[in-house]
């Protein structure tokens, strides 16, 4: 490649990064979208087309000259970068990225003021140029473009680290939050959802089964005379066992179902597409899975027989809402207990007291 080829390349990329930004920053003044860090994600991701879906919905939301509100931004950042509420930690982590994206900014216009000075002294060389210089002026021309292009090379170099360098911090800053999203998420003990994670998912799958009109059902499990246990065995074999059956639930729901603990040595499941039959055969399905585990004390060796469980099922009704849903089946846990435990029921109605085995 020649040397006038390679500075076009270089000049070329300058360019289509800065142009890129400044895109980016030119669209939010344009349709004043607050410039915050979140804000220019999306925009800088529209502008510079990485991901299609996000484009398609940005490019028509743009087209349309809708008003943008934060609403809708906020929308787009939850659909598109799909993260959580930021916590305390995730806040700071959000003011590192901030502070990534601004000196990406600041060496991107240092680029584009040293790719003026380039662009001046091209111009200047092809002036002298124009004016057929004589061999010694021409030998001056092209030690001048010799050396500016050299230098150019040089900043070009260094700029191209120290963006890497910013876009790798970002990357990791990003990897950072969706470790602290998942972990508060997570149940530490047992290592499946915790009951925050639970209430969200509750509440998308009610969103979703009402838009599409499927069926959705809730179970509620609590373990049998798990007192008596932790008084006979100690709290920490009792810790033990809600591990096992966090992994019973687990093996259990595939796919769309959430198995969550909901507190204590109670655990949800979180049904969608089936209605209550379905629902009350997975729960007994899951209740004897429990029952067939024989309890092994892990530091000794000691069977220490079996647990059972008690399982409430209830199916979301037209114009429930979560906490109406948690009710019915907690109270089909509760007539599990009432009948002997070990066994599943399922309320049949909106009443809660309308339930079966
Ligand atoms: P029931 O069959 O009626 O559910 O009886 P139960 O003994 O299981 O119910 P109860 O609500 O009286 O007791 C629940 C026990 O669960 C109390 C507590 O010792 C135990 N527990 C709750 N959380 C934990 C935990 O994180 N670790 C351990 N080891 N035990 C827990
Ligand atoms: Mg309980
Ligand atoms: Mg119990």
């Amino acid at each position: 490649m020649h040397a006038a080829e390679v500075l076009g390349t270089i000049v070329d990329r300058y360019e289509h990064a800065q142009a890129l930004a400044k895109t980016a920053i030119g669209l939010m003044a344009e349709r004043a979208v607050a410039p915050t860090p979140e804000n220019y994600e999306l925009f800088f991701g529209y502008v510079s087309s990485q991901n299609p879906a996000l484009s398609r919905v940005m490019g028509d939301l743009i087209a349309s000259r809708k008003p943008i509100t934060p609403q809708l931004l906020e929308d787009l950042r939850k659909r598109f970068f799909p993260r959580m509420k930021l916590e305390d930690e995730m806040v700071s982590l959000g003011n590192n990225v901030s502070e990534a994206l601004g000196s990406m900014l600041a060496k991107l216009e240092q680029a584009g003021k040293d790719t003026e000075d380039y662009g001046r002294k091209l111009s200047e060389v092809s002036g002298e140029l124009g004016s057929t210089p004589s061999a010694g002026g021409m030998r001056r021309i092209v030690e001048g473009l010799r050396s500016a292009t050299s230098a150019m090379e040089a900043r070009t170099h260094a700029l191209e680290s120290e963006l890497q360098k910013s876009s790798h911090e970002v990357d990791e800053l990003r990897r950072k939050l969706e470790d602290v999203r998942k972990e508060s998420l997570t149940d530490p003990l047992t290592g499946i959802a915790n009951r925050k994670a639970f209430d969200a998912d509750l509440h998308k799958a009610l969103l979703q089964a009402r838009e599409h009109g499927e069926p959705l059902s809730l179970l509620m499990c609590d373990i049998d005379r798990f007192k008596q246990f932790n008084d006979t065995f100690g709290h920490q074999t009792g810790d033990q066992v809600l591990r096992l059956v966090a992994n019973c639930l687990n093996e259990n729901v595939k796919g769309r179902d959430t198995a969550a603990r909901y507190g204590g040595e109670e655990f949800a499941v979180i049904v969608r597409g089936a209605a209550l039959g379905a629902a009350s055969l997975l729960a007994d399905q899951i209740r004897q899975v429990v029952q067939a585990k024989k309890l092994v004390k892990k530091s000794t060796g000691d069977v220490l027989g079996t647990i059972t469980i008690s399982i409430g099922a209830a199916q979301l009704q037209p114009g429930e809402d979560e906490a109406s849903l948690i009710h019915r089946a907690d109270a089909g846990l509760y007539a599990a207990k009432a009948a002997g435990r070990n066994c599943v029921r399922s309320v049949t109605s909106a009443q809660p007291s309308d339930v079966a085995a």
